[in-house]
C-alpha cells in the first residue's frame, strides 16, 4: 500500500476522540465513519490526499468536507477517506486595497465575518456563522446581501482549486474560465445539487463591498391562530419589496407549550438608526405578536449569530429538503401550514420538525444570465427548507419521507402555479434528485466539462455527474 506523507494529520479509528470528534456533522444523520480523515496543512496536502486514495486497490472513496453544515452525507464516508478542509484550512485575509478576501476552503462563515467585521468590509455569504464557505459557495449561496448583490456565486472572483489528477489550478473567468464556470452552481464534490464533482476549492477569493450595516434584525412571532393574517401581511409586504430587505418565516413549536406558531425573521440593510425596520415592520408590529425582539446589529458577524439562541437545544437527527417557488402564493404557503401542523401533530419525537421559507428580492440574481454559470436557475424565485427533526432513532424515517413528501409537493404545487417547474434547490438536496432537475439546460455543457476534470469519476457522491466523453 502506498504511503501518505504530508505535514498534516492523518486520523484513522485507531486515533481514538480525535478521530470521534473529526466525524461529527451539524447533522447526527450525516456522520459516517471513515476509513482515513486527512486533515490537511497546506494545499500539497490535500493533492496528496487525493492521489493516495486512488492509488489503493480499490480506490477510495473520497469526501470533502467544508463545515459539516449540509443536511446529507455528502462530506462523510463510510471506510473512504474525508479530507477534512474544516479542520485546518480557515485563514481568511482581506486585500490591502479591500475590493476582495481570500478564504481557505474550510472556513466557516463565521470566521469570514470575524475578520471582515474588523476590517470594515463586507462579502456575500451565509446567514449563520457555522455553514461552510465551501459547500454554501459552490452550491450557489443565498445570502443576506443577496438581494442588491446576487448569489455567493455571483461575486466568487477566482479560486484555487485541486483537481482529480492532484494538480492545483487557479480559475478565474481568464484562467480555466470552464471549468470557473463549473464550480459555480455545481458543487464540486458530486454534491448537493450543486453538483460539484470537479475538484476540491481550497481557496476562494470573494470581491469585497463597503460595510451594508447596520442590519435591522430581529423576531416577530404569532400564534398559529393568525397565520392567515400574517400570510395576508406578508403577501403585501412582498409587493413592495426592495432589494435591501429580507424576510424569513418560520413554523415551528416553541416550549413550553408546543402549540403552532410562526415567525417572521427579518434582515435590512442600510437599517440607519432603525429607520428601515421600522416602516418595513410597522404592519407586522400591528397584528400584535405575542413575541418581538427587533433591533439592529453593526455588522454581519452578529447577524450570523441571531439563530444561536433558538437553534441550541435543536434535535441533531436532522433532514433538509429544499424547494424552489416563484411567487408568495398565500394558497401555498397555508397548505405548507396544515401539512406542516398535520405532521408535527403525529409524535412528540418529530415535534420539532420546521419549515423556513427565505424570502431574498430576485432583483440581482436574475441579471445574470441562465447559462453565465452552472447553477441555471435566474428567473425570480425564493427557497423554503423543510427540516424534518427527530429526537429519536425511531422517528427518522418519518422525518425524512415527511421532509421529502412536503418538498416534492411545494415543487409540484409552484409548478401548477406558475407553469414553471424550478427543479430542485442545488443547497437542500440529498442526492437521489436526478442532475436535471438541478442543472437544467446547463447539464451537457457539465458532463462535457465532467469528462475533462473528472473522467474516471473521482468524485462520485451526492448528485453524481455522468462524465460525457466527445
Ligand atoms: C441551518 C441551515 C441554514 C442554511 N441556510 C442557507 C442559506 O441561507 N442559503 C444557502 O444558499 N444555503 C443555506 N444552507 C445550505 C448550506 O449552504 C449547505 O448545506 C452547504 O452545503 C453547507 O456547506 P458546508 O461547507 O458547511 O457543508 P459540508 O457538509 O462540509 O459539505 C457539503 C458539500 O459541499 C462540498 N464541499 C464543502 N466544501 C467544499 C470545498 N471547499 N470544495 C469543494 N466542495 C466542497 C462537500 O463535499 C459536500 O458535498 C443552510 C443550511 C443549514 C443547515
Amino acid at each position: 500500500m502506498t504511503t501518505l506523507n504530508i505535514q498534516g494529520k492523518i486520523l484513522t479509528p485507531a486515533s481514538g476522540e480525535a478521530y470521534t470528534t473529526a466525524l461529527t456533522r451539524l447533522s447526527e444523520l450525516s456522520q459516517l465513519p471513515a476509513g482515513y480523515i486527512v486533515q490537511p496543512s497546506n494545499y500539497a496536502d490535500v493533492a496528496a490526499a487525493v492521489k493516495f486514495a486512488q492509488a489503493q486497490s480499490p480506490p477510495l472513496e473520497i469526501a470533502i468536507k467544508g463545515g459539516g453544515a449540509h443536511g446529507a452525507t455528502w462530506a462523510s464516508s463510510s471506510g473512504g477517506l474525508v479530507v477534512d478542509l474544516g479542520a485546518t484550512l480557515r485563514n481568511v485575509t482581506v486585500a490591502s486595497d479591500k475590493q476582495s478576501v481570500v478564504v481557505q476552503g474550510g472556513a466557516l462563515w463565521g470566521d469570514v465575518y470575524e475578520v471582515t467585521a474588523k476590517e470594515s468590509v463586507d462579502v456575500v455569504g451565509g446567514p449563520l456563522w457555522f455553514i461552510g464557505v465551501g459547500g454554501f459557495t459552490t452550491g450557489g449561496g443565498y445570502s443576506p446581501l443577496g438581494g442588491e448583490r446576487g448569489l455567493a456565486i455571483d461575486n466568487l472572483l477566482s479560486a484555487t482549486v485541486v483537481l482529480a489528477d492532484g494538480r492545483i489550478v487557479k480559475t478565474s473567468k481568464d484562467e480555466e474560465p470552464d471549468l470557473f464556470w463549473a464550480i459555480r452552481g455545481r458543487r464540486l464534490r458530486r454534491t448537493s445539487g450543486g453538483g460539484g464533482q470537479f475538484g476540491i476549492v481550497v481557496e476562494f477569493v470573494f470581491k469585497a463591498y463597503p460595510p451594508q450595516g447596520p442590519y435591522g434584525v430581529g423576531v416577530l412571532a404569532y400564534p398559529g391562530t393568525e397565520i392567515e393574517k400574517v400570510i395576508k401581511a406578508v403577501k403585501d409586504w412582498k409587493t413592495t419589496q426592495t432589494p435591501a430587505e429580507t424576510l424569513g418565516i418560520n413554523f415551528s413549536r416553541a416550549p413550553p407549550h408546543f402549540q403552532p406558531s410562526v415567525a417572521l425573521l427579518p434582515t435590512i440593510l442600510h437599517d440607519t438608526n432603525g429607520e428601515r425596520s421600522a416602516k418595513l415592520l410597522a404592519p407586522f408590529h400591528d397584528l400584535k405578536p405575542v413575541f418581538e425582539k427587533t433591533g439592529t446589529v453593526p455588522d454581519l458577524n452578529m447577524v450570523s449569530h441571531g439563530a444561536d439562541g433558538s437553534l441550541k437545544n435543536a434535535p441533531r437527527r436532522v433532514v433538509i429538503r429544499g424547494a424552489m417557488f416563484s411567487d408568495f402564493y398565500p394558497e401555498l404557503v397555508l397548505a405548507i401550514w396544515q401539512k406542516w401542523v398535520a405532521f408535527t401533530e403525529t409524535s412528540e419525537d418529530v415535534r420539532a420538525s420546521s419549515v423556513f421559507f427565505d424570502l431574498m428580492s430576485s432583483k440581482k440574481l436574475v441579471e445574470v444570465g441562465a447559462a453565465d454559470t452552472a447553477l441555471a436557475l435566474r428567473v425570480p424565485h425564493n427557497w423554503v427548507a423543510v427540516q424534518g427533526k427527530s429526537t429519536t432513532d425511531a422517528g427518522v424515517a418519518a422525518a425524512d419521507e415527511w421532509a421529502k413528501s412536503l418538498s416534492g409537493f411545494i415543487r409540484q404545487k409552484n409548478a401548477e402555479l406558475s407553469g414553471k417547474d424550478l427543479g430542485w434547490f442545488i443547497n437542500m438536496c440529498q442526492g437521489e434528485e436526478k442532475p436535471e432537475d438541478i442543472f437544467g439546460d446547463n447539464l451537457p455543457r457539465l458532463r462535457k466539462l465532467k469528462a475533462k476534470y473528472d473522467p474516471q469519476n473521482v468524485w462520485s457522491k451526492g448528485v453524481a455527474l455522468a462524465p460525457l466523453h466527445e
